[in-house]
C-alpha cells in the first residue's frame, strides 16, 4: 500500500456493494481511505422484489431508491454513475464505459445474470427477471398480449398463456405474483379467468427442489388452487419465440409470454476479465478474496464461496451477500493496517418465500411457517434490510408497512 490514503473502489450498488460501502464509512475515517462506489444507475434497487415488478403487482418506484438518499455521496463516498466494462486486475484498473479508474483495493458486487445453460433459443426468446428494466418489460409484454387477444381477430388463446421455466424460489415467487395480476388483467380486458393460463415447467420431480417437503406441498396446493399449472419432471430442451420444447418427445408448450427463471450465474464481466470461474461464479478464498489477488474481494452472486462444513457453496442470496459485506469491510480495514483476515462464515437464518397475496412459506430458525405468519415474516425480513441500509426513515418511505 502506498503512503497516500488507499482508494477502495466498490463495483455495483446491490446488496453486497451498498452494505460494504455503508460499513466501510463506519469502520474507516475519511483520512484513512477514499471510498468510491460505481454503479450503472444513480439508484439502488431491491433485487428481491423484482418478480413483483415483472408481475405488475408493485410500482417500480417502490423498489428503487436514490443512492444519495442512503449513502453520503457529498462528503464521504465518491459516487460514479457508469458501467463497468472490464477489470484489468494486474494493472489495478477498472475500465468503465466512459473512462478508467485505478484502485488500491477492489470490491466486486456486480450481481448475477440469468444462466441459460446453452439451451437453444433461451437467451434470444425468453424474458428474464434481472433488473428493473428487464422486469418492467415482462409485465408490459403480458398486458400487450392480453390487449392483442381482445383487439385482434382470431381469438388466439395462446396469447393469454404465461409460461415460466424453472421452479426455484424465483419461479415460484413469480407465479404466485402472477395469480394476482392475471386476475386483474382478466377483469380489465373482460376476459374469463379460465382462459388465461400460468404454466410452470420444472425438470426436477418436484417444485422447489431440495426444500422442506411439507412447505413444498403447501406451496403447490396453494398455487394450484389459484390456477397455476405445474409440469414437474419436465426438462426444457429449447425455447422458441412462442413457447418451450420439452421432454423426450419434444412436446411444444405454446404461450404468448415466455419467462426463464432457471438459474443464475455471476455477471459475465468477471469471466471476461479472466477470473477463475466455478459453475458460473468466481472462486474465492475463505476471506472472500480472489485467489492470487490480495487486493480484490468478490462478493454476493458473483462469488463461489465454499461452506466447508457442508461441502457446498453458499447460496447466491441477499442474506449471504449482506453478511459477506460485513466480512469484506472488516478485512479491508485489516488489509490497510496489516491485521489478520477474518474467515467468512454464513449464518443462515432461514428462507421465506412469498406466494402472492397473503400467502407465503418459510423456515426461520428451523421453524416452519405457512400462510399469513410466513408472509408477515417476509415483510419483517424485507423491512430489516431497509432499516440496516437507511434506518426507520427508509422503512417509512419504501417499506412493507402493512405487516399482517
Ligand atoms: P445485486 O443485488 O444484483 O446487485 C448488483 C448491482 O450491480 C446492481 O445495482 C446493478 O445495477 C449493478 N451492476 C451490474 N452490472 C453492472 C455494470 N456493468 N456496471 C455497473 N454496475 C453494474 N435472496 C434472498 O435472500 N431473499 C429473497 O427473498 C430473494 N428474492 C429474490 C427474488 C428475485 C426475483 C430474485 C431475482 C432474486 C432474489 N434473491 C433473494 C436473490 C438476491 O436478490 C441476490 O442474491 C442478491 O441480489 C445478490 O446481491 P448482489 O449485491 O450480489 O447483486
Ligand atoms: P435456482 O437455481 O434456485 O432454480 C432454478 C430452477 O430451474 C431449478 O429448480 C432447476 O431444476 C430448474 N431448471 C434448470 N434448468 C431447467 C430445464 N432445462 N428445464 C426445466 N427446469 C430447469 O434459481 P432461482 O430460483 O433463480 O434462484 C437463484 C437464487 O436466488 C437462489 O439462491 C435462491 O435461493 C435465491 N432466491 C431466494 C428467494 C427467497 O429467499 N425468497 C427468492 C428468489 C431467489
Amino acid at each position: 500500500m502506498s503512503n497516500q490514503k488507499p482508494r477502495v473502489v466498490v463495483l455495483g450498488a446491490g446488496y453486497a456493494g451498498m452494505m460494504t460501502t455503508k460499513k466501510l464509512t463506519k469502520l474507516l475515517r475519511p483520512e484513512e481511505a477514499e471510498i468510491v462506489l460505481v454503479n450503472k444507475h444513480n439508484y439502488h434497487y431491491q433485487t428481491t422484489w423484482l418478480h413483483q415488478v415483472a408481475a405488475g403487482t408493485i410500482n417500480q418506484n417502490q423498489v428503487r431508491m436514490m443512492i444519495s438518499d442512503v449513502i453520503d455521496t457529498k462528503n464521504r463516498v465518491k459516487f460514479i454513475q457508469d458501467s463497468v466494462v472490464e477489470i484489468k486486475k494486474d494493472e489495478k484498473t477498472v475500465i468503465l464505459e466512459s473512462g478508467e479508474l485505478q484502485y488500491d483495493i477492489l470490491v466486486v458486487g456486480l450481481g448475477f445474470e440469468s444462466a441459460t445453460f446453452g439451451i437453444p433459443g433461451m437467451k434470444e426468446n425468453a424474458f428474464s427477471i434481472q433488473t428493473i428494466n428487464s422486469s418492467r418489460l415482462i409485465y408490459d409484454h403480458i398486458e400487450y398480449q392480453f390487449s392483442r387477444y381482445k383487439n385482434e381477430e382470431g381469438n388466439n388463446e395462446d396469447l393469454l398463456t404465461i409460461l415460466v421455466g424453472g421452479s426455484g424460489f424465483t419461479g415460484i415467487e413469480y407465479v404466485g405474483e402472477l395469480t394476482e395480476s392475471v386476475k386483474k388483467l382478466c377483469k380489465k380486458y373482460d376476459i374469463p379467468r379460465y382462459k388465461a393460463r400460468i404454466i410452470n415447467v420444472e425438470a426436477a420431480p418436484s417444485i422447489l427442489p431440495g426444500f422442506d417437503e411439507e412447505l413444498v406441498s403447501y406451496a403447490k396446493a396453494s398455487l394450484e388452487a389459484r390456477g397455476v399449472e405445474f409440469r414437474t419432471g419436465t426438462m426444457i430442451k429449447e425455447c422458441k419465440e412462442d413457447g418451450f420444447v420439452v421432454g423426450e418427445d419434444e412436446e411444444k408448450i405454446k404461450a404468448g409470454t415466455v419467462v426463464w427463471t432457471g438459474g443464475v450465474q455471476a455477471n459475465s464481466i468477471l469471466g471476461e476479465s479472466g477470473f477463475e470461474i466455478t459453475k458460473g461464479r468466481v472462486t474465492v478464498n475463505n476471506d472472500l478474496r480472489a485467489p492470487g489477488y490480495r487486493d480484490i474481494f468478490i462478493l454476493g452472486d458473483c462469488a463461489w464461496a465454499m461452506d466447508k462444513e457442508n461441502d457446498r457453496p453458499y447460496p447466491p442470496n441477499a442474506q449471504n451477500a449482506m453478511q459477506q459485506a460485513d466480512t469484506a469491510a472488516y478485512n479491508i480495514k485489516s488489509l490497510i493496517y496489516g491485521g489478520p483476515m477474518q474467515e467468512y462464515q454464513f449464518d443462515n437464518k432461514g428462507t421465506v418465500a412469498s406466494l402472492g397475496g397473503s400467502e407465503a412459506i418459510g423456515t426461520v430458525f428451523d421453524r416452519q411457517l405457512f400462510g399469513k405468519p410466513a408472509k408477515t415474516m417476509k415483510n419483517v425480513v424485507d423491512n430489516r434490510y431497509l432499516f440496516l441500509l437507511g434506518g426507520p426513515r427508509l422503512i417509512l418511505k419504501k417499506g412493507r408497512l402493512k405487516l399482517f
